[in-house]
């Protein structure tokens, strides 16, 4: 069974630090007090009316819907007569300058209206309305969402500073709506708190959406972006200066206020935009569009509420359109506390589910109170109290089987033809029957994965012989070598399977999903997916399908192993034994020549001679087979030391001239000057290019120039050591395997050249074991260069093997 890591996994709840519970035994208290402010205001009834001075004098400029004024009949465009008990321009006078009063000061107020009539309200005579009640308990039920989300989302993430960021958005706009209800009915000091958490509220807001999405963790980090409250503060400073006379508000002051609340939501909202539109991560994306789903979730049925409230107002609650601003904590909330995949698909299916199951419930429950209701007179209490009890454990009972049946009929109804399951899975079994090698399935797997989901790109890494994981088929974006190597590093650190958004989707920005291939109990391949080319998010299907093509390349993939293990043994003896035969051969037949007979002594000398290059290559051939036995059973001892470069390289290339027969060879020379010193196992850094240069004397059979580098790459701290030839070269479908075990290229230019195939596989986990990296690039009938780069400082990730490293010398 191949084990799917789902990306609906739950992330592990985080642990609450006694710090933040001091902040949340503070934040309670901030929540009693403005709890108070309500418990007053739910119980003082507000008159509710603004008066503005304009070119007519002194009239009623706006009039609160729920308050008491509108209940007494006063209109907008009224004159007042008098005000708590004085004529109206005695108490006027003093706010000509201002030009507007506000309600707070109004406790009485007597108006005459166009008609001539006069109508007047006075708090003191009122009980507060069941409206105003009604209000009341939309903002606090709003404002407790807000702290509600706050507190929730910091005890689940309390080392976020996202998550503290929005607790305290969660307790100023609380703050703000309370301090805002409060302000209306007079409550002492409230105007001032309203007027500290309005202002600072959406620049905490807009400090919220900067820093929320991984791509901008740097700004948790720098000072500056608490600039951004610098407008916020320059407003509280100057509001008990200038801003605030005779208990009210003055209008410039009010305006610049607004101006200012105005600059930090558009920057909030600017930050949510431009996060979702430059997102790096599918987990950024996500973020955003649901907060962006949450705030018109609120804004919209909000504004239509308030812009029709004479039609709807008989209809619904009062103040029922401020609950719905409850949806923007929501969002926020679920924006930094999930780690789910929750597309359009998802939110869909779930609603529609959800909203299915619910309709069954209400069914049963109704069945319920119709029974009661119908035989009201029969029952009495204990039956009721039973036929309730009995209703709800079947509610319970059913609640499982309907909403599995709920699911797959939906699943079957509203997503049957999305993908043909079946026929995707089967014409993928069918490519992989037929294909033996690791790289040609890995191929299929790769392919129709990447075609089918529509993805940018795609790469599998398999399991090598030597337990590594090695990259066997890249498709896309992910065929670039250098997304390659970021993969690999990706892969080296042991991220396993994918926890959706995952640590790897950020140290790899476009990688979506690493997905293992378990078969049995081993782990045979790691898929690594991007994002899809449509920068769509992956929905529910996409997963389940998936799983199903993560499943069949499992399987594929371990049958071809088992096989490749099988022959490769066979390979192992028949090579084996043939190359070391070969010399025997010859060794064994010069040494009879020599028992039995009497040459002269330049034959003896060549016969000599041809017994010891033949002792030479046994020596060799048994020095590779013990030194793969060595890597595949994790026992080669790398001893790192400071090497200088030019030293090992003129050393080898001397060695490697002498050898070959140097009127068809061409040797350069191009080792950079003042070359960095590198840490390798000297030894082992000289055999690898020795073998390079064997490789590039070996498959040039007519000869030509053989070039020989060496260059810093600073930036990657690292040298990289070239050999190009202008031999046969090698074609692109034999790159990829050219590194593994007794891989030998069969073309009629390879015919006549000996060799095990086990050169290059030694040096690359060689390179690799002292952290470097080997690959090359070559030409059919062109030539080939082979690049080495080994590091110049201390090893980061330390061995990429399981080697033995016994040293570290001078790091
Ligand atoms: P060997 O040379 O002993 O066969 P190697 O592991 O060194 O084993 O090389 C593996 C194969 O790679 C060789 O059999 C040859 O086909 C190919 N190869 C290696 N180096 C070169 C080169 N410079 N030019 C062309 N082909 C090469």
């Amino acid at each position: 069974m191949n084990q799917f890591v789902s990306p609906l996994r739950k992330p592990p709840a985080g642990h609450v630090r006694p710090k933040f519970l001091v902040f949340i035994a503070l934040a309670f208290c901030v929540l009693a007090v403005s709890v108070a402010f309500f418990g007053v205001s739910a119980v003082t009834p507000y008159i509710g009316v603004v008066l503005a001075l304009n070119d007519h004098g002194w009239t009623v400029q706006s009039v609160d819907s729920n308050g008491l004024a509108r209940e007494a009949g006063i209109k907008e465009g009224d004159v007042p007569v008098a005000i708590n008990g004085q004529p109206a321009d005695v108490f006027l006078e003093k706010y000509e300058k201002a030009g507007i009063v506000f309600e707070v000061l109004i406790r009485e107020l007597t108006v005459v209206n166009g008609e001539g009539q006069l109508k007047s309200v006075a708090r003191e005579n009122n009980p507060p309305s069941s409206r105003s009640v009604a209000e009341v308990a939309a903002w606090f039920i709003t404002s407790l969402v807000f702290w509600a989300v706050g507190f929730y989302v910091l005890i689940k993430r309390p080392r976020n500073m996202a998550a503290m960021l929005l607790c305290l958005c969660g307790l100023t706009f609380g703050l703000a709506l309370s301090g805002n209800m409060a302000a209306e009915r007079l409550v002492p000091g409230a105007l001032q708190l309203q007027v500290v958490a309005a202002v600072i509220g959406p620049w905490l807001l807009f400090h919220f959406f900067l820093i929320l999405p991984e791509e901008r963790a740097w700004l948790r980090k720098s000072r500056l972006v608490y600039l951004i409250y610098l407008p916020a503060a320059i407003t509280l400073v100057l509001f008990p200066i200038m801003g605030y006379a005779d208990g009210q508000p003055l209008p410039g002051f009010r305006t610049f206020r607004l101006l200012e609340y105005g600059a930090g939501f558009l920057a909030a909202a600017g930050a949510v935009l431009f996060n979702y539109l430059r997102a790096g991560s599918p987990r950024t994306r996500q973020q955003m569009k649901i907060v962006l789903i949450s705030c018109l979730a609120a804004i919209i049925p909000f504004l239509v509420l308030s812009i029709f409230p004479a039609t709807i107002q008989n209809i619904i609650p009062s103040g029922f359109n401020l609950l719905f601003i409850a949806f923007i904590p929501l969002g926020l909330g679920y924006a930094v506390v999930t780690t789910k995949l929750m597309d359009i698909d998802v939110l869909i299916r779930r609603s529609v589910v959800y909203g299915l199951i619910t309709l069954v419930m209400a069914a049963i429950l109704s069945a319920g109170i119709i029974t009661v209701v119908v035989f009201q007179d029969t029952l009495g209490i204990p039956e009721e109290i039973a036929i309730s009890i009995g209703l709800g454990g079947v509610a319970t009972l059913l609640f499982g089987p309907t909403k599995r049946t709920i699911e797959t009929l939906v699943d079957r109804l509203f997503y049957k033809d999305r993908y043909d399951y079946r026929q995707i899975i089967q014409s993928m079994s069918a490519s992989l029957r037929s294909l033996n090698d690791c790289v040609d399935i890995s191929r299929v797997i790769v392919g129709t994965t990447v075609h089918t989901l529509n993805l940018a790109g795609g790469c599998l890494f398999t399991k090598s012989q030597s337990g590594s994981f090695e990259l066997s088929a890249g498709q896309g974006t992910f065929a670039d070598p250098d997304k390659q190597g970021e993969l690999a590093t990706i892969i080296s650190q042991g991220i396993e399977g994918i926890e959706f958004p995952n640590a790897a989707s950020t140290a790899c920005s476009d990688l979506a999903f690493l997905i293992p291939l378990i078969a049995g109990d081993k782990r045979v391949g790691i898929l690594c997916l991007s994002q899809k080319a449509s920068r769509q998010d992956f929905s529910s299907n996409d997963l389940y399908l998936l799983q199903g093509l993560a499943s069949v390349g499992a399987m594929a993939l371990h049958s071809a192993m088992l096989v490749r293990d099988v022959s490769m043994r066979d390979t192992f003896v028949s090579i084996a034994s043939h190359e070391l035969r070969t010399p025997l051969t010859a060794i064994t037949g010069y040494a009879e020549l020599l028992l039995r007979r009497d040459p002269p002594e330049a034959t003896r000398r060549r016969w000599l001679q041809n017994i010891f290059d033949n002792s030479q290559k046994i020596s060799k051939m048994v020095d590779d087979l013990l030194n793969v036995s060595r890597i595949q059973t994790g026992r080669t001892t790398i001893k790192l030391q400071r090497v200088k470069v030019s030293d090992v390289l003129d050393e080898v290339l001397s060695m490697v001239r002498e050898s070959c027969d140097k009127s068809k060879y061409e040797f350069v020379v191009d080792i950079e000057p003042a070359l960095p010193d590198v840490l390798v196992d000297r030894d082992k850094f000289g055999q690898v290019i020795g073998n390079l240069l064997d490789n590039a004397v070996k498959y040039s059979p007519n000869g030509g120039r053989i070039t020989l580098s060496a260059h810093n790459d600073p930036e990657r701290h690292r040298v990289v050591v070239s050999v190009a030839d202008e031999g046969i070269g090698i074609g692109a479908e034999d790159k990829a395997s050219l590194f593994t075990t007794f891989h030998r290229i069969q073309r009629p230019e390879t015919q006549g050249i000996r060799g095990s195939g086990l050169g290059l596989y030694i040096a690359k986990e060689w390179t690799q074991a002292m952290g470097g990296e080997i690959w090359l690039e070559s030409q059919l009938n062109k030539g080939s260069t082979f690049f080495v780069a080994v590091p110049t400082q201390t090893l980061q990730d330390g061995p990429k093997k399981e080697l033995h490293v016994i040293g570290r010398a001078c790091q």
